[in-house]
């Protein structure tokens, strides 16, 4: 099932997640309808405070569905190790509309659970390793939005506050 993608400003975004204790057949369909929701957007990654639920769960698809063993689940992962600085253009499923260069790091390491439960390590470089990154900020209540400074933010701010007003956000 698609899920509705919330945007910046609701308060499930901004707050961080809590672990997943148990998972539960709930789990498991919270999973697959976030990989569905994923791919219609289309987008390469979402985390689960993105359709309203505060746990600490994200997928990512850098090839963005066409290729099966680009899909990654990971449940309460944590970043283990992360090296260099790249500076691309990114954009938010929760902020549509909106991209702006945020630095990230070009090689992330990632450890969490799978979906069955069994522990994984895995490692990104490039655009997954910024993929990565981006994900478990969404679990800490944080957008790209936020890692931007200056002009370049209040800019966006502005701009998403002014669509809320005349509710086209
Ligand atoms: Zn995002």
């Amino acid at each position: 099932m698609i899920r509705p993608i919330l945007r910046y400003g609701e308060q499930v975004l901004h707050q961080p997640a809590a672990p997943v204790t148990d998972i539960t057949e709930d789990i498991q369909q919270l999973i697959d309808d976030m990989v569905q929701t994923m791919y219609a957007a289309p987008g390469i990654g979402l985390a689960a405070t993105q359709v309203g639920v505060p746990l600490r769960i994200f997928v990512v698809d850098v090839s963005g569905g066409h290729n099966l063993a680009d899909l990654i689940a990971f449940i309460n992962p944590q970043l283990v190790e992360a090296d260099g600085v790249q500076y691309e253009d990114e954009g938010c499923l929760s902020v549509p509309g909106f991209n702006a260069t945020v630095a990230r790091p070009t090689r992330a390491v990632v450890k969490g659970l799978a979906r069955d439960g069994r522990e994984q390590v895995r490692e990104g470089t490039g655009l997954l390793a910024r993929c990565f990154q981006h994900e478990l900020d969404h679990l800490d209540g944080t957008l790209f939005v936020d890692r931007l400074r200056g002009l370049q933010k209040t800019l966006i701010v502005r701009k998403i506050k002014k669509l809320s007003r005349s509710g086209k956000w």
